[in-house]
């Protein structure tokens, strides 16, 4: 078992020569993902929520040596599409759970497929977000363990765009859960537990007083229910510090208000981080191609852009940018625009950055990038994706390879 480590990584504790040579190896833009702290975070929620059953929701970073790290933890995975669900089986997981967000059918008959002939032993569970979804997944014979994902009415995230807990979207109604339940468990199907999710980036008091209301009516719902449940997953979420200036969540304490919110109960408590294993384990280095005095700021154009890392653009999101630079304390610092490649007003990915006078050709670094970064990478205005590596003490490999500008078109065909 790994030890715990701090509650943070700060984009200042990486080593910057140790980057700079990676830089120099392979080349800009790319993702650097430390396996030794997603390890870290992985035994940091173990020691706080030690009594919970634990799933990281992977669709925050899948690149095989991730998946890979995280299940010889033997925590679960929490995946929300059958790509996922079978990157999971590959990378190890053996304890699976497929949240069926309107699921394609193509979707549902890989995930019946995969329950019915398994590749070895495996605990899947099946989550319903509609009456519907439950239908499709009888008439497809499937006859394994399912749960219900609830729509709580309640929400909670750092953005609109990723509160899910009171979009209609997610989940079945609170109201209805309990007849779809009958339904469930009257026509002979194995009803194991109860889901919700309230939104990602949960950091502030609000958003936390926000989960704890969450989880109290899971419970309550839960303990409405005349049906024995398994679990009750309250979802992910945890936030991190983007900012420099931000505190780190204090684990033990939203662990201990989770078990206090939820009451008492039979039933196992579940939870799904997905940010809050990698998002700190995880670098993005970009080159500065141009540097551009203007009336306003200093426009620093870098080889990265919302292709590369999505959340500025997407989400108005913080991420830290630091230079690489050898001499860095010897320059004079600017007020500074960092900028991409990509023909978009939003293509920024930080405005008003105080950086040691950027000058081409130095490498910057740009801080909680392993979750939500390689795997939102587009290629948009044609731009191949960036290489991956992966980092492991003093290892480092390459985990993806660089896209390239033939692989763009491979699956055009010539007319
Ligand atoms: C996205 C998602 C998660 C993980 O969210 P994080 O903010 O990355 O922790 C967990 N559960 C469900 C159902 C999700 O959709």
């Amino acid at each position: 078992m790994t030890t715990e480590g701090p509650p943070i990584r700060r984009l200042a504790d990486w080593d910057a020569a140790t980057l700079r040579d990676l830089a120099d190896g392979h080349g800009t833009p790319l993702y650097v993902l430390d396996q030794r702290r997603v390890r870290e975070n992985v035994a940091n929620l173990r020691a706080a929520f030690h009594e919970e059953s634990i799933s990281y929701a992977v669709k925050a970073n899948t690149v095989r040596a991730t998946l890979e790290t995280i299940a010889e933890t033997g925590i679960g995975a929490e995946c929300a599409s059958a790509g996922e669900l079978q990157r999971a089986v590959d990378a190890g997981f053996d304890r699976l759970r497929y949240t069926a967000v309107n699921p394609p059918a193509g979707d549902l008959d890989h995930v019946v497929d995969l329950a019915a002939d398994p590749p070895r032993d495996l605990d899947l569970v099946i989550t319903v977000g509609a009456a519907d979804a439950f239908e499709a997944l009888a008439e497809r014979g499937y006859d394994g363990p399912l749960a219900i994902r609830v729509n709580p009415g309640v929400g909670a995230g750092h953005h609109a765009k990723v509160t899910t807990g009171d979009a209609p979207k997610f989940g079945v109604p609170y109201d209805r859960v309990s007849e779809l339940a009958s339904e469930i468990v009257s026509r002979g199907f194995d009803l194991v537990g109860l889901h919700a999710h309230a939104g990602s980036g949960i950091h502030e008091a609000s958003d936390l007083a926000a989960h704890r209301e969450l989880v109290s009516r899971m419970g309550e719902l839960a303990r409405e229910l005349d049906h024995d449940l398994d679990f009750l997953n309250v979802g992910g979420g945890l936030g991190i510090p983007y900012r420099p200036t931000d505190e780190p969540l204090d684990l033990d304490s939203v662990a201990a208000a989770t078990r206090e919110a939820v009451g008492e109960l039979d039933a196992r408590l579940g939870i799904e981080p997905g940010r809050y294993v990698v998002a700190d384990a995880g670098v993005l280095l970009t080159t500065v191609n141009t540097v551009k005095p203007t009336p306003e700021t200093t426009v620093v154009g870098v080889d990265a852009g919302m292709t590369t890392l999505l959340r500025p653009a997407m989400y108005d999101a913080y991420h830290e940018i630091r230079t690489l630079a050898p001499d860095a304390d010897e320059r004079e610092s600017v007020t500074a625009t960092v900028a991409g490649p990509i023909c978009e007003t939003a293509d920024v990915l930080g405005r008003g950055r105080e950086l040691p006078g950027p000058e081409r050709g130095d490498v910057l670094t740009i801080g909680n990038a392993g979750a939500y970064g390689y795997e939102m990478a587009s290629n948009y205005n044609s731009r191949p994706r960036p290489a991956v590596v992966s980092l492991d003490g003093g290892e480092s490999r390459l985990a993806v390879e660089r896209e390239t500008l033939s692989e763009l078109t491979r699956l055009e065909i010539e007319q």
